[in-house]
């Protein structure tokens, strides 16, 4: 019987009622865009995180360019990020007009390495986004203290660790603001694309309302050239009702890692590394190993789906050819792009299917 890599179906199934009933609701209702579900919404995830803010958009994409441009970040200006994540971490930059400054990775962790973090910051430097790769926090309130020094704006990128921790503080909460995505395979998924920006910033966040509704803060008074970028109510509903389930699902992503650490400790793979004092939720477990070609075959064979994270870095992209990066020029992500792999971890994954997966690994 083949695994999949995440199991959408499965999930669904577990809360099909409530899901059901409250797409049903909204229909009901007949209130589609900006309406009662998006504002509860935006005070679950506020509470959840700990800000005293949350401003629903469309998608953790617009969720990264509308806070950039709520900060006044664009041409000449420059942003520090990782080469080692999705597109849209440093797409965005590009898309205010600034530009992308990638910065290596750690490489227990594969977050940001903040080592080398403040050698990056330059008098153009305007902001930082760190990214919590792969669902493990990383040390923001050390991204703060160097901001601090130089002025600069934090912008977590947690789009793949909602729920996340470090020494006890959730992913979102340290930051000048941070930047969620519920696009479906996410650990908060909805049934479409969905986002959110989380801050303590009462200003900021009412700069971002109106930048996702056309600049307006009154209905056809347009103060600023906007967006179109909201958040449906259908969307924000089944965020809802997954909302309450997130952390039990967190939890038992973790027993899964666990169990494969276990599994697979001492085998030559490279089981996924941690901060001790990072709480990851494991939106992926990503294994490293120098046969991953091989590795691929036999999980292939045996039936088990698999995936690259992430096959090139950002500063080898076609698309960020004019930056001039070289191969060579952030030797830890190149390598980390050549052995990762994800398997299947994901709550409702069976023991069986996890022995199964662990002695096709072994070989
Ligand atoms: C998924 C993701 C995004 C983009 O979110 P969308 O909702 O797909 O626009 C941004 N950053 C990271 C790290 C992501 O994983």
């Amino acid at each position: 019987m083949s695994i999949p890599l995440l199991d959408l179906k499965a999930q669904y199934l577990t809360i099909k009622e409530e899901i059901d009933q409250a797409i049903l609701d909204v229909l009901d209702s007949s209130v589609y865009i900006l309406g009662p579900q998006m504002k509860a919404l935006e005070k679950e995830i506020a509470a959840y995180c700990g800000t005293q803010e949350a401003v629903a958009v469309a998608n953790g994409t617009d969720a990264l360019v509308l806070t950039l441009k709520a900060f006044g970040i664009g041409p000449g200006d420059e942003v520090i990020t990782t080469p080692f994540t999705f597109f849209a971490s440093a797409e965005t930059i590009a898309q205010v007009g600034a530009t992308p400054v990638f910065v290596d990775i750690d490489p227990i962790t594969l977050n940001m390495d903040l080592t080398q973090l403040e050698d990056k910051i330059t008098s153009k430097t305007k902001a930082i986004i760190p990214v919590h790769i792969f669902g493990q926090m990383l040390d923001v309130e050390r991204v703060m203290e160097i901001a601090a020094r130089h002025d600069l704006k934090v912008i977590e990128d947690a789009a793949q660790a909602i729920g996340a921790e470090y020494r006890g503080k959730k992913a979102g909460s340290i930051g000048h603001a941070a930047t969620f995505s519920f696009f479906p395979t996410k650990n908060l998924g909805a049934y479409g694309d969905a986002g959110m920006i989380v801050t303590n910033d009462k200003d900021l966040a009412s700069q971002l309302r109106m930048l996702r509704f056309h600049g307006c803060k009154t209905k056809y008074y347009h103060e600023e050239i906007g967006y179109n970028s909201r958040l449906d109510e259908i969307q924000a509903a089944i965020l809802r009702v997954k909302l309450r389930y997130l952390d039990g699902w967190n939890q038992g992503r973790r027993e899964k890692a666990k169990l494969y650490d276990e599994l697979l400790s001492n085998t030559g793979i490279q089981i996924p590394g941690r901060d001790p004092q990072a709480l990851p939720i494991y939106h992926l477990y990503v294994l490293r190993t120098e046969e991953r070609s091989a590795l691929m075959e036999r999980l292939k064979s045996g039936g088990v789906a698999n995936a690259i994270y992430y096959p090139v870095p950002l500063h080898l992209q076609k698309a960020f050819q004019a930056l001039g990066y070289k191969m060579g020029d952030f030797p830890v992500t190149e390598k980390a792009c050549e052995q990762a792999l994800a398997i299947p971890c994901y709550p409702e994954l069976s023991l069986e299917q996890q022995h199964q997966i662990a002695n096709i690994i072994k070989g």
